[in-house]
């Protein structure tokens, strides 16, 4: 791989299909954790239980109870530079091109910066569904824990619309990334190892399609890779010189 010490801009406008998968890498100078790396969430023994799919099966409102203060922690929190770059950039595309930021983070700090086009991967913090019957997922900012939100269909118990450890990514979203893939010229992975499935499989698809492939992240990749290019440092600094 071909390590980047000047950051030159990418050239987006150039490309016209653009995909960025992004990771807590992202979400970092906004002030929330990140899961893996020294303090990272995953360190911490409640975040593994709390965020394990075992654990909703059996002790759902121990989950709940977790999850739902996270609403108003993110919600005090404002987009940074590397968000407010992608949205920048998306805002500036022309017609029949297309520039979509599928993203591992549940924090919808993409869109309240102004990107559109938003894959949620692993879901949103901000919707909720039923932990029992098929209701459709609805945006959902509630965050008491005393009186944990119950189905109006069922009355069971409501859930944050996230994929937790061990489960399956929504379909839809999954979908909808792999075909934004197929016909991207420009790939750009940020603040993310990309090691987590399905993550992982993108960069190969977008290899696959003929894509520049190109990594932004603070750690270096040790694996042999599909990224031709990296870029080592701050998402909030790398992104606004790169998609400038
Ligand atoms: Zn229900």
């Amino acid at each position: 791989m071909y390590d980047r010490s000047v950051t030159t801009p990418l050239g987006v406008d150039r490309y016209r299909h653009v995909v960025v998968l992004t990771g807590a890498g992202v979400s970092r100078a906004s002030g929330l954790p990140t899961y893996r790396g020294e303090g990272g969430l995953w360190t911490q023994g409640d975040t593994v239980r709390n965020s394990d799919g075992a654990t909703m099966a059996a002790d759902p409102e121990a989950v709940l109870r977790f999850f739902l203060p996270w609403r108003r922690q993110i919600q005090a929190v404002a987009p940074n530079p590397a968000h407010t770059a992608l949205a920048a950039a998306e805002a500036r595309r022309g017609p029949g091109t297309s520039f979509t930021v599928i993203t591992q983070n549940i924090d919808r700090l993409h869109q309240r910066a102004g990107n559109q086009d938003v894959i949620e991967i692993h879901g949103s913090l901000f919707r909720s569904r039923c932990t029992a019957c098929d209701l459709p997922a609805f945006d959902d900012d509630r965050a008491d824990v005393e009186l944990l939100p119950r189905c109006e269909r069922c009355q069971a118990l409501l859930r944050p619309d996230v994929t937790l450890f061990g489960e399956m990514p929504p379909a839809r979203a999954d979908h909808d990334a792999k075909r934004a893939l197929r016909t991207c010229d420009l790939f750009v992975a940020i603040g993310t190892s990309g090691l987590v499935w399905p993550a992982a499989g993108f960069v190969r698809g977008a290899a696959y399609a003929g894509a520049r492939c190109v990594y932004v992240n603070l750690d270096p990749l040790d694996d042999a890779t599909d990224f031709r290019e990296s870029f080592l440092g701050k998402a909030e600094e790398l992104v606004p010189a790169l998609f400038g």
